[in-house]
């Protein structure tokens, strides 16, 4: 099987080392993996998740009687904060997610970015696009998402200017240009079905609470109330793991409906 999100890490590096603007980044703090997305439903190819936004500003939610507007109750105060992921002895400072088999089925043809390479380009440079797109999330100051954040550290689609694509694109230009290993490319050039029938399956790392992964989560703090009289609503704890390690990974199966588990059939090993 075809082992997608290694693929892609693989194809990463070398793009990090033969981009000048990417050089920067320290991929032993990237973690790329799968999310599972139907080709035909709308939505993101890719995003790059930032875990390194500082803890919020402490804050807590509040309930207003509809009728008089008065305060009824409030919860607990809080922080936002980011999980910790830690694999052996690198603290990840960014994810980066990829849609299958949404994003196997990305194609110049139908997107914004043509118009910002020659006619007759290989279609699956919007897949390579996408790859440097991502990188090019990463801030060089460690602080963020270049040219945006959203509260919850993730890319949005409003974060870029057009300047944005156009960098992108000058840079995928420039990295074909430098002659890469043609096999590092080529698993981008087939489509999601041509995939499967090649390696017999196609499988990307995900962790281990799948479909989730790691996310802002609210954390409650001891603070003084603001209106003591008001009824405080207790947070409900985090819900996911607040410290993620290589042992949250699992190996999943894609397909176009789902994303299975791999486990180890059989007893059976050559010894
Ligand atoms: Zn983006």
């Amino acid at each position: 099987m075809i082992n997608y999100t290694e693929r892609i890490a693989l194809l990463m590096d070398d793009i990090c080392r033969r981009t000048p603007r990417l050089s920067f980044i320290n991929l032993r703090e990237v973690l790329v993996f799968g999310r599972h997305g139907r080709a035909d439903a709308e939505g993101a190819f890719a995003t790059c998740h930032c875990l390194t936004l500082p803890e919020s500003e402490p804050g807590y939610y509040f309930w207003r009687d509809r009728a008089t507007g008065e305060l009824t109750r409030r919860s607990e105060w809080f922080v936002t904060k980011s999980p910790e992921v830690r694999i052996g002895s690198s603290r990840i400072k960014y994810l980066i997610s990829f849609v299958l088999p949404r994003f196997c089925g990305q194609t110049l043809e139908r997107s914004r970015k043509a118009e910002l390479y020659p006619p007759g380009a290989p279609a699956w440079l919007a897949k390579l696009d996408t790859v440097v797109h991502e990188l090019y999330h990463i801030d060089p100051d460690a602080e963020g998402i270049r040219k945006l954040i959203r509260a919850d550290g993730s890319d949005s689609p409003r974060s870029h200017g057009p300047e944005f694509y156009v960098e992108v694109a000058e840079m995928v230009n420039a990295y074909l240009a430098t002659s890469p290993d043609p096999a590092l490319l080529e698993f981008l050039q087939h489509d999601f079905d041509t995939l499967q029938r090649r390696f017999d399956g196609v499988v990307a790392t995900t962790f281990k609470n799948f479909p989730s992964f790691p996310q802002r989560y609210m954390q409650p703090m001891e603070l003084p109330p603001v209106e003591p009289a008001i009824r405080i609503e207790p947070m409900k704890p985090p819900s996911q793991p607040l410290l993620y390690t290589e042992d949250d990974l699992h190996m999943r199966q894609f397909t176009e409906q789902a994303a299975r588990r791999l486990t180890r059939k059989g007893a059976h090993r050559a010894a």
